[in-house]
């Protein structure tokens, strides 16, 4: 085998250069976005399995307006950080809320919906919990590694149940595993009105906080987030956010920042 200092040379800048200057970002016509497709409106799998909701028509509606195909790629909501850290994932819009500690592993996009958590219970024990403060300590049913369970982790320490997704939360509370359902409100406002499975379940009437959902993208990407920020800038002045706003809400859009 012959030996090309020059090849090796280059092989070792190459090296050094990887080494030295974060990843890069590939300049592919397709973003890949991330989502977690069990949480309706916002992602959720149609009646012929394709992926479609509120943030799924954003994402394409972004990605119109920028040059860019959207392919949706389905994964566990505790999945996506670490994929997008890893760039497996291009963005994510999964009503992931922007927090602190979220913002020191992922760049946000300027928020493109104000949402809250509420709280779920059975009718039955109505009388026994009349706030969310009666709840404190009893058991509680989440969505992982999302705002609803670090909330309910400060509720009662120790007694929450963790689902990988929120339709389990939900059966769970049916089946008296846990006493309340800690989740966005939005979420728990479209599973009380579209889906039969909430038979005797009620929403406790408190919101516990404000959030507002952001897209997020790699840190180091700063060109896409700017870009992503440009397209939903367009949306919003060109009325495609609004009219996408009225199909999966029925409202006129007053919490749409
Ligand atoms: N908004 C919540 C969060 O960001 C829940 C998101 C979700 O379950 N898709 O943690």
């Amino acid at each position: 085998m012959s030996f090309s200092l020059s090849g090796a040379l280059k092989s070792l800048t190459c090296a050094a250069a990887l080494s030295c200057c974060a990843i890069s970002f590939a300049q592919a016509d397709t973003l890949r976005v991330g989502t977690e497709a069990t949480f309706a409106p916002f992602e959720f799998a149609a009646e012929d399995g394709s992926l479609t909701g509120f943030d799924v028509e954003i994402m394409q509606a972004i990605g119109k307006e920028i040059g860019y195909d959207v392919e949706i790629v389905n994964m566990p909501f505790d999945g996506l950080i670490p994929a997008i850290m890893t760039a497996q994932l291009d963005a994510i819009i999964a009503a992931m809320s922007i927090t602190p500690e979220r913002a020191k592993r992922v760049a946000f996009s300027d928020p493109y919906y104000t949402s809250g958590l509420s709280v779920l219970i059975r009718e039955e024990t109505a009388a026994k919990y009349p706030k969310v403060d009666s709840l404190k300590g009893q058991p509680l049913c989440v969505q992982i590694g999302t705002t609803g369970a670090m909330t309910a982790e400060k509720l009662s320490p120790g007694k929450v149940k963790a689902f990988n997704t929120e339709p389990e939360a939900f059966m769970e509370l049916k089946a008296r595993g846990c006493e309340g359902v800690v989740n966005d409100r939005p979420i728990n406002l479209y599973f009380l009105a579209q889906s039969n499975a909430s038979e005797g379940i009620t929403e406790l009437p408190e919101i516990l906080t404000a959030e507002q959902y952001g897209i997020a993208t790699h840190l180091h990407n700063k060109e896409l987030q700017a870009k992503i920020n440009e397209g939903l800038a367009k949306i919003r002045a060109n009325g495609t956010y609004d009219k996408i706003y009225q199909k999966w809400f029925k409202l006129a859009p007053t919490d749409k920042e």
